[in-house]
């Protein structure tokens, strides 16, 4: 777990750093905020600690432009101002926790845990669908594999959603006819083969191994070999 601390009170810093490692995590600190906002917008940290005032950028200023960036990393604001309008600022401008000076060491850790597990489940969460290397993403409707691209047709998209949906499970064609076409479904005509076999070309073709198994008689199951 790697966070980003943005303090310049060095007695600050120090106590939380020494806590924070003590509970396993792996502190980066910038004491002011423009060094923090440079080392923010690299995008790899899990969580980011702001202080609110910082030198040469203050915290508001830059958790503002991390969110103007696209940057998501859960931000929790530190701050002596108490003010209901100090807080509010804080929400505004992007932070997702805010926490007063002085605090007790159990309460940051409590919020540094509550904001990972929020994003975690944002990530994995009812919006990604993935099993080995392959990844659906429902609220962009984008897949990818082994980090390429896959670039599906409606069809093919609501076959291969449903098929992850109930990976490890037989689904029958008549199921997959049901769901996937509906009304237009005619069970005589080889229609799901037809584009089980496009699917196959485009997330199986030149990969390292085979999702979509045929169970002779029964149907197709999705599931890692
Ligand atoms: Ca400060």
């Amino acid at each position: 777990m790697k966070i980003l601390l943005v303090e310049d009170e060095a007695k600050i810093a120090a106590f939380i750093e020494k806590g924070l490692n003590e509970h396993g995590y792996e502190l980066t600190l910038a004491a002011d905020g423009q060094q923090g906002l440079r080392m923010a917008m690299q995008g790899t940290f899990d969580v980011i600690i702001l202080d609110v005032m910082l030198p040469v950028i203050n915290g508001l200023e830059v958790c503002k432009r991390v969110r103007q960036e696209g940057i998501n990393t859960p931000v929790l604001m530190l701050s002596a101002l108490g003010t209901l309008e100090d807080k509010v600022q804080g929400l505004q401008a992007g932070a997702d926790d805010y926490l007063l000076k002085p605090f007790h060491f159990k309460e940051l850790i409590a919020r540094i845990q509550a904001l990972t597990r929020r994003q975690q489940h944002n990530l994995t969460g009812n919006n990604m669908l993935h099993i080995a290397d392959l990844e659906l993403d429902r609220t962009r409707k984008y897949a990818q594999r082994d980090s390429r691209e896959i670039i599906l047709t409606a069809k093919e998209y609501a076959l291969l959603e449903m098929l992850l949906q109930n990976s490890n499970r037989i689904l029958s064609r008549d199921e997959i006819g049901n769901h996937v076409w509906g009304q237009d479904f005619d069970s005589s005509s080889n229609v799901i083969d037809v584009y089980i076999n496009y699917l196959r070309n485009k997330i199986e073709k030149g990969f390292s191994s085979k999702l979509i198994h045929t169970v002779v008689g029964m149907g197709y199951i999705m599931k890692e070999q």
